[in-house]
């Protein structure tokens, strides 16, 4: 398919949401979005899609869209990829927008390619980093080879110019906007799905107990120190009311659901305070949580990396030092 690239402009972020709340990562991409489209001397444009959201565009102006594109009907309540798919690649046809960043979530990895196929777009899947050349063309990078590189992927020739990118790695876009006028800068479009157009039904919706270690503002991490025994994470990460996270070496030996895995294979997470007890430091774990905002580190080596990396650094056992440390919390 031969296209005009110069037609493409703008820089899209679609908004997840679910019953009414954005999913986290969806303002996280509005703050890389707003970089990207400064940068390309483009416009931002929000995606919402759903059932009584107009809410959502609006606040995606406020949180520094320039304008929001909002289809909203029942069809789009429960999320199913059909009707999410055809009324995106709808609007790519229609609009062309130059480049289109999708969270890597369930939902996003789920209909991402019924937009990018119809398109003969490249769709570049699970990002950890985002920025443009020269050019203005998208430079997405995200592991490879089974995180052992990082490839940079661009699309010279095709547009849209699409991504998919990890939960967590950017900051949040802030509603910064107050004085302006969101409904103004909001649209309405023309929903081109209906319910008898869309081959699937929801039947049943279970939403898995599976935790996200991603949105949690303390997280008590243990490694392959801790031995077996993830009792004293546990106890602390209970005391504090933050999530239990681990090391790959910690989930390699089966002691902790792959969940809750941090680093380059595993989840990102920025938390207000991140313990890593009887964790090394190597890279690839540091890379999932180096921009948490206090790093606590427990490590019976005082040359330990993880050191270099940390806010507070105790050199101790952990299976001494962190019940002393929960004590303290739960006596106060
Ligand atoms: P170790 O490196 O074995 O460190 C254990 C630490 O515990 C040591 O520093 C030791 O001094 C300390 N210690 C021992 N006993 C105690 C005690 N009683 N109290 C306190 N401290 C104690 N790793 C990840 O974590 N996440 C990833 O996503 C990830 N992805 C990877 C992808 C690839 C392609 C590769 C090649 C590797 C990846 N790894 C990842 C593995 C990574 O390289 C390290 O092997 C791993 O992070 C080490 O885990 P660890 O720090 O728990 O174990």
């Amino acid at each position: 398919m031969t296209i005009d690239i110069d037609d493409y402009r703008d820089v899209w972020v679609f908004v997840e949401q679910h019953e009414g709340d954005a999913a986290p990562v969806s303002w996280e991409l509005l703050s890389k979005g707003r970089e990207l489209a400064d940068e390309t001397g483009e416009s931002l444009i929000a995606l919402v899609m759903g059932d009584g959201v107009s809410h959502l565009a609006e606040e995606a102006v406020a949180r520094g869209a320039d304008h929001a594109l909002l289809a909203d009907d029942p069809v789009f309540e429960p999320y199913r990829a059909d009707p999410y798919g055809e009324q995106f690649r709808a609007l790519v046809e229609e609009r062309k927008p130059s480049i289109v960043l999708i969270g890597g979530t369930h939902t996003g990895r789920d209909f991402a390619g019924r937009v990018a196929v119809p398109a003969h777009a490249g769709l570049t899947a699970d990002c950890t980093e985002l920025a443009v050349d020269d050019e203005g063309l998208l430079l997405a990078s995200r592991p490879t080879f089974g995180g052992d590189a990082m490839a940079t992927i661009k699309c010279p020739s095709h547009r849209p110019q699409m991504a998919t990118v990890r939960a967590g790695v950017f900051d949040a876009s802030e509603a910064t906007k107050d004085d302006v006028d969101a409904a103004a800068a909001v649209e309405e479009v023309n929903v081109v799905v209906t319910e008898e157009d869309t081959l699937s039904t929801v039947i049943e919706r279970v939403v898995s107990d599976v935790v996200d270690i991603t949105d949690a503002d303390v997280v008590v991490a243990g490694g392959a120190g801790a031995e077996g025994d993830f009792e004293p994470i546990v106890e602390l990460a209970e005391a504090l009311g933050g999530e239990v996270a681990a090391s790959r070496a910690a989930v390699d030996e089966g002691w902790v659901e792959p969940a809750r895995q941090v680093g380059q294979t595993g989840k990102t997470v920025r938390p207000h305070l991140y313990i890593a007890a009887g964790i090394s430091g190597a890279v690839q774990h540091l890379e999932g949580m180096n921009d948490s905002d206090y790093v606590v580190a427990v490590n019976t080596d005082p040359n330990a990396a993880i050191f270099e990396h940390a806010d507070y650094g105790i050199v101790g056992d952990l299976h001494e030092v962190l019940p002393a440390l929960t004590a303290m919390i739960r006596e106060k």
